[in-house]
């Protein structure tokens, strides 16, 4: 079947509320002949066309400004090969169906992030990352993927060809990603330790503990003299949650209740400090054992707005400290996550050539944060930062240059790739130059 080419018009919002947009045009095609006919004509007609997965960036990065090319129709069954543990599946599946597969077939993708709302091309197009010093975001578990470019032309490409490095961590701006392999690992369990610590315990011994445990983070609420320290790790003994624990724990409390205390804050900012005092001491210990997936993922229904950065992992201290500064001078609900990964050889990866440690800092949904998220955009700058391209953050194509090694070999490829520039739109043009 063709794809269609309807021109109605829909709002497009993503997951925070923070960017909108109303496509033009609205083509739902169901299999890679009707994508490519869409490019075509797009291109024809000198229109852009978006392609967004779940809408789970913070940024306008997915935003449809002209043409909206909707894939959650183009569905393909997943190929699994149990001998290689690698699995293709379609770009529009999301981490959960993903996750599902896998785990009925003994495999499971060796780290996650926090949730698995995501498309599978959407999360690694992005670089979104899970924590653990000894591994890379989900983009480097791409082993193959098929790409349809701006002038309509499926590429293929595999392992061995070296433009993996920039179409697996792409920004959406390459082309259409309609599948993707991922080398996954043998399905395995995991031992979740949550406990708070004090903080200067926890600054002092994070290097060591990212070293010492296969997945290692943790929460701190501005001001607090605590932190929550999260410790996922491969072994160890401990008993399953109770699904009334798990929805005590990881729904009502960290949802229902944590939502109601952030909309008192929001309401009366004057309690702010009380809120995150609270927040804080609310953090309790809990020792258990999942499928992965079920550790690394929870839901999260607060609504809020976040900005994320990467910096050198050896410059860890430094800039918790001035961050701590900032962050303890102001009125902020939410928590500041802090979060590692190795260095891997992706283009536009933040980890590109480093080691790194994550810096996540947010603020509930309706609540002003610009002022906060530029001071703390200014430390991680002075650090070399760089920032997660789906979360918010007011850098542009001239600076990111200086920072990303193969930022021209990226932008050469877009080129090539899509040279009239199909699938750009405001954000894309702003981070990677019209
Ligand atoms: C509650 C929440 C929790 C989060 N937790 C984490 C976390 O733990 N770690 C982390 O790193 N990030 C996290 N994120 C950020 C999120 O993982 C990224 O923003 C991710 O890109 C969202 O995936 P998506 O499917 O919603 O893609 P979208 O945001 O919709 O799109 C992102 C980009 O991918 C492109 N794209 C989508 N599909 C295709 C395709 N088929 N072909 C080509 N390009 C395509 C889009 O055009 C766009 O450029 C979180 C976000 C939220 C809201």
């Amino acid at each position: 079947m063709r794809g269609i080419h309807v021109t109605v018009s829909r709002d497009w919002t993503n997951w925070a509320s923070t960017a909108t947009a109303k496509p033009a045009t609205i083509a739902a095609p169901t299999d890679v002949d009707g994508i490519v006919a869409d490019v075509r004509t797009a291109a024809e007609r000198g229109q852009r066309l978006k392609v967004p997965g779940s809408g789970h960036s913070f940024t306008g990065i997915a935003a449809p400004e002209s043409g909206l090319l909707d894939l959650s129709g183009f569905r393909v069954p997943p190929v699994i090969d149990t001998t290689t543990k690698r699995v293709t599946v379609g770009s529009s599946t999301t981490l959960r169906e993903l996750n599902a597969v896998l785990d009925a077939n003994g495999l499971a993708l060796a780290n996650l992030g926090d949730i698995d709302a995501q498309t599978v091309a959407g999360a690694t197009s992005t670089g979104t990352h899970g924590t653990g010093g000894a591994l890379g975001g989900l983009a480097t578990f791409i082993r193959g993927l098929t790409l349809v470019d701006g002038e309509g032309v499926v590429h293929e490409i595999g392992e061995d060809d070296p433009r993996l490095k920039a179409v697996a961590l792409g920004l959406g701006a390459l082309g259409v990603i309609t599948t993707v392999t991922l080398q996954c690992v043998d399905a395995f369990a995991l031992v979740a330790d949550e406990r708070p610590m004090p903080l200067d315990q926890a600054v002092a011994e994070f290097d060591a503990l990212a070293d010492q445990n296969d997945h290692v983070e943790f929460f701190w609420f501005p001001r607090a003299e605590q932190v929550l320290l999260k410790r996922n790790n491969r072994s160890g003994e401990a008993a399953p949650l109770s699904s009334f624990r798990r929805w005590l724990d990881d729904d009502f409390l960290s949802n229902s209740v944590f939502g109601a205390a952030c909309r008192l804050g929001r309401a009366v900012p004057a309690m702010v400090p009380a809120v995150t005092a609270v927040s804080a001491k609310a953090l309790s210990q809990r020792t258990y054992r999942d499928a992965s997936h079920r550790v690394f993922c929870t839901p999260r229904r607060v609504r809020f707005v976040e900005m994320e950065y990467a910096v050198p992992r050896e410059a860890f201290a430094e800039v918790f400290a001035a961050l701590r500064a900032e962050a303890s001078a102001r009125r902020i609900v939410f928590p500041v996550e802090v979060r590692v990964a190795a260095a891997d050889d992706l283009w536009l990866s933040t980890a590109h050539g480093r080691d790194s440690v994550y810096f996540a800092v947010h603020q509930f949904q309706g609540m002003p944060y610009r002022e906060y998220f530029d001071a703390i955009e200014a430390i991680m700058r002075a650090a070399d930062g760089r920032p997660h391209w789906g979360k918010m953050h007011w850098r542009s194509a001239e600076d990111l240059a200086t920072t990303y090694p193969r930022f021209a070999d990226f932008t050469a490829l877009r080129d090539e790739l899509d040279p009239a520039r199909v699938f750009s739109n405001s954000y894309l043009d702003r981070v990677l130059g019209v």
